[in-house]
């Protein structure tokens, strides 16, 4: 098996990647939609009859929160407007296949660090669940806050809404969702601060930067600029790899990714999760770039006999437990795993489901 190197791979995910991961929506299909037609699509409008005119006019909720957020008497309306969304998001239930998330969780390792923009919940379930199994889970950044998430002002700790604070024992906090609006303050809100302040250090020591459903709009002036900034200040751009997945045209790809390419040979478009090179070289996509690169060895993830191991469509749950085994041994298991092994993701489910208050009934 490679070597491990001191290495390591930030994914940012955007909705694309919620969209490829939950095509037909969370398990009960209910729909997570996109900016255009967001309070119309969740059926959120529905409760506001005093924005059905507005909502019509300006269906792209990104347009619509921009308005409202401008005029002091509406402070009430986005109050609720926000609670609303919020409970939308939260009683979304990723269900009992296993999804992609799941399978990026599963092949990734501690060295790594995955960033979302999304509110919904399901990349925090699928951390949920596979802390079941596995000891050696990525670190997670909610760049826009999330609806799954809380915190304790008292304790300055991170956790599941669905538990309370580990120190203090009180229930946490919701962090906030940031809204779409044009000018995004990221500066306003401690956790989101502190999110994007990590953020700007992983891209500075990253070797390996995919971004995973996510269009870079020219809209989203606040997000890239940091973004760049961050990777044009790190001593090691030159080095870094960056991977696309996206499904849109490659030559539009170029264009919003521009910034971020310092040589053309460093980064590469793919359709899908399965083309990229975390389901190629599982648990080990840095290191085998080093090796390919550094020591000019053609490495790739394989087991004793030789045979490529990869994160394919048709794997479910065991067969990648399987895989994780054959790379990292019996130790990247937790204990809890170990004593009591789970037969699939709906067993997996049903046994820690009831921590979820509320949400899996
Ligand atoms: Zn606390």
């Amino acid at each position: 098996m490679i070597d491990r190197y001191n290495t390591s791979h930030l994914v940012i995910v955007g909705a694309g990647a919620t969209c490829a991961s939950f095509p037909s929506g969370d398990y009960r299909g209910r729909l997570i939609p996109a900016m255009n037609g967001f309070l119309e699509k969740t059926g959120i409008l529905d409760n506001f009859p005093e924005l059905k005119d507005l909502g019509a006019e300006y269906p792209n909720l990104e347009d619509l929160y921009s308005l409202l957020s401008n005029e002091m008497h509406h402070q009430d309306l986005l109050k609720r407007l926000d609670l609303a969304i919020r409970e939308y998001m939260a009683s979304l239930h990723c269900g009992w296949q296993i999804n992609l998330y799941d399978k990026l969780m599963l092949s990734v390792t501690s060295r790594d660090y995955i960033a979302t923009f999304n509110w919904d919940p399901f990349l925090a379930q699928s951390y949920f669940y596979m802390s079941y199994i596995k000891s050696d889970l990525p670190t997670i950044l909610f760049l826009h806050g999330n609806s799954a998430m809380g915190y304790c002002g008292e304790c300055h700790i991170v956790g599941y809404l669905w538990d309370v604070c580990q120190n203090c024992k009180h229930q946490f906090t919701p962090v906030p969702l940031l809204y779409p609006i044009k000018e995004k303050n990221y500066e306003q809100n401690a956790y989101i601060k502190n999110s994007w302040d990590d953020l700007k250090k992983i891209i500075n020591n990253a070797f390996m930067i995919t971004f995973w459903g996510y269009s870079a709009p020219k809209s989203d002036t606040a997000a890239l600029a940091i973004m760049h900034e961050a990777f044009n200040n790190s001593e090691t751009k030159k080095y870094k790899q960056f991977e696309i997945i996206n499904i849109a045209e490659e030559s539009l790809l170029k264009e919003a990714y521009n910034e971020f390419i310092y040589k053309p040979s460093r980064i590469s478009f793919v359709k899908s999760f399965y083309q990229s090179e975390i389901a190629n070289n599982p648990r080990r996509s840095c290191d085998c770039l080093f090796e390919n690169t550094m020591y000019c060895l053609p490495s790739s993830v394989v087991d004793e006999n030789e045979n490529r191991i990869t994160i394919q469509e048709e794997d479910d749950l065991l067969s990648i437990i399987r895989k994780m085994e054959q790379i990292e041994g019996e130790d990247v298991f937790r204990d809890c795993y170990k004593q009591n092994p789970i037969t699939s993701k709906k067993d997996l489910v049903n046994r820690l489901g009831s921590r979820l208050k509320g949400i899996m009934k």
